[in-house]
């Protein structure tokens, strides 16, 4: 059976390396800053007026470096993103969409830093986003936990406060942490008293790590000190891993869970071609291999659907391989043992409907 984008787009799926704010739409952005008289505009003030303007600014000319400047490039969503409402609306909006794509779990992440510029505390912030995510899986049956995320622009202080923060909401939606943003020359060494917050709680942790390093040496050293020094259960990107060995066996003895973002890599040109991924590799080494979409409204064909067909294409992976990379990212996700059970049997359910 051929793969079809209309197949995978059944097939209940969990997208666990999400960003809210890079999975909205921008017919739906333009909505929310309508509803709540306010504007999509760049940091220097210029108003992107329809989708054209928005993707030529976000992903326009000089994007794939867009880490190293990612609070430009993200500042129409960031800007709008600055209000109880516009947080809320957004959050309900996130799990929509994963609605739309098949996506029956997930878990969603963002900065509440980003969003205190007019005068919201991270505490604000976090309880007006879980309260959208939980208006949308009351609408939509789709269950959205939180990870909270810090830029590694970050000093070490703003670091140790947002992940303080995160910590008042375990239990209560917030299900673990993040590290984002430029990678280069801001290792994650310099975050782990940040990360060591969360080493008695029930907070599990990820790290992006392995994306845009600067070299593929920094990006196994990163991967490396994620797992060693920040204790990361999971890791986000991991782009050359398949060429460490030894790197890829401590991966697989820590049961350490690995959030690829395939067409992510390949727009914002960290790989060339989708195979330098390795992912057969990665698979066939026993490493639970997960396809996520990043940012599924900031370029095209970002959906999770499409991430899965993409890497069939170029892996020549079909439903058996597909069933594995879903199964993992159910065996990895933040979430209880029942809610995974729940995950499991619905997607058997729905799979062998399509396989007979
Ligand atoms: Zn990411």
């Amino acid at each position: 059976m051929a793969l079809s984008l209309r197949i995978v787009q059944k097939l209940p799926k969990a997208d666990l390396h999400s960003h809210i704010d890079g999975s909205i739409p921008f017919r739906e952005l333009s909505r929310i800053a309508r509803e709540n008289h306010r504007e999509i505009m760049t940091r220097r003030g210029s108003v992107l007026a329809n989708a054209g303007a928005f993707f030529d600014f976000v992903t326009g000319e000089g994007y794939h470096t867009f880490l190293s400047e990612i609070l430009d490039r993200f500042y129409p969503i960031l800007g709008l993103m600055q209000t109880e409402e516009t947080i809320r609306e957004v959050g309900r909006t996130y799990v929509n969409e994963l609605k739309k794509d098949g996506i029956i779990y997930a878990e969603g992440r963002f900065a509440p830093h980003y969003h205190t510029v007019e005068g919201m505390t991270q505490a604000d912030v976090i309880e007006s986003m879980l309260e959208g995510l939980k208006a949308g899986s009351e609408e939509t049956g789709v269950h959205a936990n939180l990870i909270v995320a810090f830029g590694r622009e970050v000093g070490i202080g703003l670091a140790e406060e947002v992940v303080s923060q995160a910590l008042r909401y375990e239990g209560r939606g917030v299900v673990g942490i993040d590290i984002g943003g430029k990678e280069a020359g801001n290792p994650p060494e310099r975050f782990q008293s940040a990360f060591k917050l969360t080493f008695d709680s029930r907070l599990r942790r990820t790290a992006h790590a392995g994306e845009d390093a600067g070299s593929v040496d920094q990006s196994l050293r990163n991967i490396r000190n994620s797992i060693m020094l920040l204790r990361a259960d999971r890791i986000g990107h991991a782009v050359n891993l398949a060429s460490d060995r030894a790197l890829m066996s401590l991966v697989v003895e820590r049961g350490v869970a690995l959030e690829m973002n395939p067409v992510s890599n390949l727009t914002l040109h960290h790989i060339r071609s989708l195979r330098e991924l390795g992912l057969d590799l990665l698979l066939s080494s026993g490493a639970a291999v997960c396809v996520n979409s990043d940012d599924p409204a900031l370029w095209p064909n970002g959906s999770l659907s499409e991430n899965f067909v993409a890497v069939c294409d170029a892996y020549n992976f079909g439903l058996e391989e597909v069933d594995a990379l879903a199964s993992n990212s159910f065996s990895s996700a933040f979430a209880s043992h029942e809610e995974k059970e729940v995950m499991r049997e619905e997607y058997k359910r729905v799979s062998s409907r399509l396989k007979s």
